[in-house]
Formats: structure tokens, C-alpha cells, sequence
């Protein structure tokens, strides 16, 4: 595939910058279910968090290809950094720039392009989470305001972002749209820590929204189709996840290459075995899969600029599964020290496993293929 300038160098500063700063404490947030808050600044010093953003807000214009390959970079080393890293360059912020007037994207993007903000984006709540049809958090017009009601859970940056991409039910039109929601809002509050298996430094948190009182300027999209045009934004989000499983695989199957060259069995290192050797080959060629399915879906513009539903969940599917696959075969090269903490390993399993469920399990995404299927046309 064809590289920019951009494109071949920075993955490059990214491994260094992730070698030097992030892999040696990426056990620490881990183990404390800490927010990696040092890497989201030096991120933001580094320009990167809002590169996506368009130069007129203070951006770089960057593409969803050039935040695929450092999401890549990053994930190898702690997801949760990734992940935090991902909501800002292919989420929130994308609907902030293709959705809102001229007066919100100065107010948004350009403290956020300076490193200033963070976004969150949320949309699961208690009772609902993969059919978003179902959202119970409502928005209603008062005045020249919406009042909105109602929880949200397991948030990414849930505690630590300063606005919130928050999808309600508007009760004039019954239609699924997003807001706004500023912290620190009378109305909003933010709490709870969820405590999950892996991804530790999500900083994921609780939401719930009491009369919360929102300017009308803050809302992003509603009415008739608002949901469609939101899911196609979602394609590039799921993109950018599937980036971050490959680079998890990655990062486990480079400890399995090189422990397979010094553990030894009998004398002879384990890369010797024929049957290892195998293990190895198909994590290397299902690597190469993932990455082609990936690196393609990331430059797939088809649906309006977007990814299709098809490339992009067969990315997400393929990345996220296989990751499973690959951290648990490297588990079972390493032998026990594979189950212990002295090694990476069991956390690369555990970090895998959460990737499944962000941005639409397998099974919606199954759903999504399937509906894309039935209306094409051959
Ligand atoms: C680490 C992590 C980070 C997260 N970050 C965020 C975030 O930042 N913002 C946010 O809004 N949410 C976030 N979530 C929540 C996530 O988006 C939801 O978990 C996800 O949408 C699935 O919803 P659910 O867990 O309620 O499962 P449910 O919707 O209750 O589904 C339960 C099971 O049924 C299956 N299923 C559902 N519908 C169908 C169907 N039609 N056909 C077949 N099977 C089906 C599902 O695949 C699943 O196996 C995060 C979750 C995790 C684990």
C-alpha cells in the first residue's frame, strides 16, 4: 500500500515515543485500574490527540489511515491509552465536525485540537446497549433549551472528559440523536469506576442526567434519518477499534517470537519444534489478515466518505477475534509463565477479550453484514 511522508514516519516516532514512555508503565495502570492521564498529555503536547480535527480549528486534517496506524502503534503497548486515544481522533469529535455550526465547532475543536479538552462518547445505559433504538435517556425542548433525563454506563473517559457526546431519545419526534452535555453542567453527574476484567485504564464511569438543562446550540443531530447518518460515522469508529486489536496481537505475538528463540526444551529452543513452528506461522499469517482487512477498511471512503458497513465490520470482527485467538495461543507458548504476572501476556489476553464488546459485540456486527447483504444488489 502507498504511504505518505506521514504515514511511513509516523508510526515510526509513535513505536519510539510508546517504548520509551508508555510500555514501561503500562503494568502499573493495570494493576492500580488507573487513568493513564500522563500519556493523554504528552499526547496532546505531541498534537496527536486532535489531529483529525481540520487545520481552520487547529488540527491536522489527519485521516482515519493515519490514526489506524498510530492507534496500531500505541495499542501494542497499553489498549486503554489507545482506546482513550481512539474516542478522540474517531468518535466524538467527528460528529462534532461534520454535524454542528461554525459557532460550536470554534468553542469544541479548538481547546480540544490545543489539548485543552477531552470528549467521551456515550450511548450505553443500564438497559440498553447493543439495540439503540431502545435508549431511555430523553431529551425534551424547553424554551431554547433541552432537558434531559436519564443514566448512561460503562463511558470511556466517563470521569475524566470534559464534554460528553451523549445519545438520547428527543421526545417531540421520538428520533435518536446526540448532544453536548459540558461537566460540570447543573444536572449532570459523573461517577462510579467500572471494574472491568481488562482495559483497566478506561477511566469508564456512569453518567446519569437529572433535569440536566442543555442549549439548544449543543445539539449535534436529530429527527428523520438522524440515526442512520450517526451509524455511518460509527463505521470509521469501528475501524479505529479493529486498529487497536491488530496492534494487541501484534505485541503478543513479538514476545512469543522472541521467547520461542530462548526458552529451551531438552536443549533445543522452542522454535526448533515443528508443531511450535506451526503455532507460530498461523499467528504470523492471520496477523497479516487482520492487518489487510484493517489498513483496507481504514481507507475505504465508500459510504460518503466513510466505510461501509461490510468493511468495516468484517474488520472489526476479524481484528477482535483473532486477537482473542493469538493471545491465547502465545498464553499456551509461554507455558505457565504465560498464566503468570511476571509476563505481559495475561493482560494482553484480558485486553483482547474487552475489545469485543466496545463499539458493537460480533453478533451486531454479524447483524450489520447481514442487513448491508440483503440490499445489495448483484
Ligand atoms: C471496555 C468497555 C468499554 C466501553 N466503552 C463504552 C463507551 O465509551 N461508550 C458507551 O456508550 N459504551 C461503552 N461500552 C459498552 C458497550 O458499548 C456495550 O457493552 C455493548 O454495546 C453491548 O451492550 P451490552 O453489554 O448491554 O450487551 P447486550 O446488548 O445486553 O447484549 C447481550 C448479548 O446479546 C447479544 N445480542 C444483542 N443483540 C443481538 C441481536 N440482535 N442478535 C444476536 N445477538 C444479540 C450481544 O452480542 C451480547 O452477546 C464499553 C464496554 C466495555 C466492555
Amino acid at each position: 500500500m502507498l504511504r505518505s511522508d506521514f504515514q511511513k514516519l509516523m508510526p515510526k516516532i509513535i513505536a519510539r515515543f510508546v517504548k520509551d514512555e508508555i510500555e514501561p508503565l503500562a503494568r502499573r495502570w493495570d494493576e492500580n485500574r488507573e487513568y493513564p492521564q500522563e500519556n493523554m498529555r504528552k499526547l496532546a503536547e505531541m498534537r496527536i490527540l486532535g489531529m483529525r480535527v481540520p487545520p481552520k480549528y487547529g488540527g491536522s486534517g489527519r485521516s482515519l489511515f493515519d490514526s489506524v496506524l498510530i492507534l496500531e502503534q500505541i495499542a501494542k503497548a497499553d489498549p486503554s491509552t489507545a482506546i482513550n486515544l481512539h474516542i478522540q481522533h474517531n468518535a466524538s469529535p467527528i460528529y462534532v465536525i461534520h454535524c454542528s455550526s461554525d459557532k460550536v465547532k470554534e468553542k469544541f475543536l479548538i481547546p480540544f485540537a490545543s489539548g485543552k479538552i477531552l470528549f467521551s462518547m456515550a450511548q450505553t445505559e443500564p438497559d440498553v446497549g447493543s439495540n439503540l433504538n431502545d435508549l431511555s435517556t430523553t431529551a425534551r425542548r424547553v424554551g431554547n433549551d433541552y432537558i434531559v433525563n436519564g443514566a448512561k454506563c460503562m463511558i470511556t473517559l466517563g470521569r475524566n472528559a470534559n464534554v460528553h457526546l451523549v445519545y438520547v431519545k428527543f421526545e417531540d419526534d421520538n428520533s435518536i440523536g446526540c448532544l453536548l452535555i459540558e461537566k460540570g453542567q447543573e444536572g449532570l453527574y459523573q461517577g462510579g469506576h467500572e471494574d472491568f476484567l481488562g482495559l483497566r485504564g478506561l477511566d469508564s464511569g456512569e453518567l446519569v442526567f437529572n433535569d440536566c438543562r442543555v442549549p439548544e446550540e449543543n445539539l449535534l443531530i436529530k429527527g428523520r434519518g438522524s440515526l442512520r447518518q450517526m451509524l455511518t460515522f460509527f463505521n470509521g469508529t469501528r475501524v479505529g477499534l479493529a486498529s487497536i486489536s491488530l496492534g494487541i496481537a501484534e505485541a503478543a505475538f513479538e514476545e512469543a517470537l522472541r521467547y520461542s528463540k530462548i526458552r529451551t526444551i531438552s536443549r533445543k529452543p522452542l522454535i526448533e519444534y515443528q508443531g511450535l513452528q506451526w503455532k507460530l506461522a498461523d499467528m504470523a499469517i492471520k496477523i497479516e489478515e487482520m492487518r489487510q482487512l484493517v489498513y483496507s477498511a481504514a481507507k475505504d471512503t465508500s459510504l460518503n466518505g466513510f466505510p461501509n458497513p461490510f468493511t468495516s465490520s468484517a474488520a472489526r470482527i476479524v481484528a477482535s477475534e483473532s486477537a482473542i485467538e493469538i493471545t491465547n495461543m502465545v498464553m499456551s507458548i509461554f507455558g505457565a509463565y504465560g498464566y503468570s504476572k511476571e509476563y505481559p501476556i495475561e493482560r494482553y489476553l484480558r485486553d483482547a477479550r474487552g475489545t469485543t464488546f466496545i463499539g458493537g459485540t460480533p453478533e451486531v456486527l454479524r447483524n450489520a453484514i447481514g442487513s448491508y447483504l440483503k440490499k445489495r444488489n448483484l
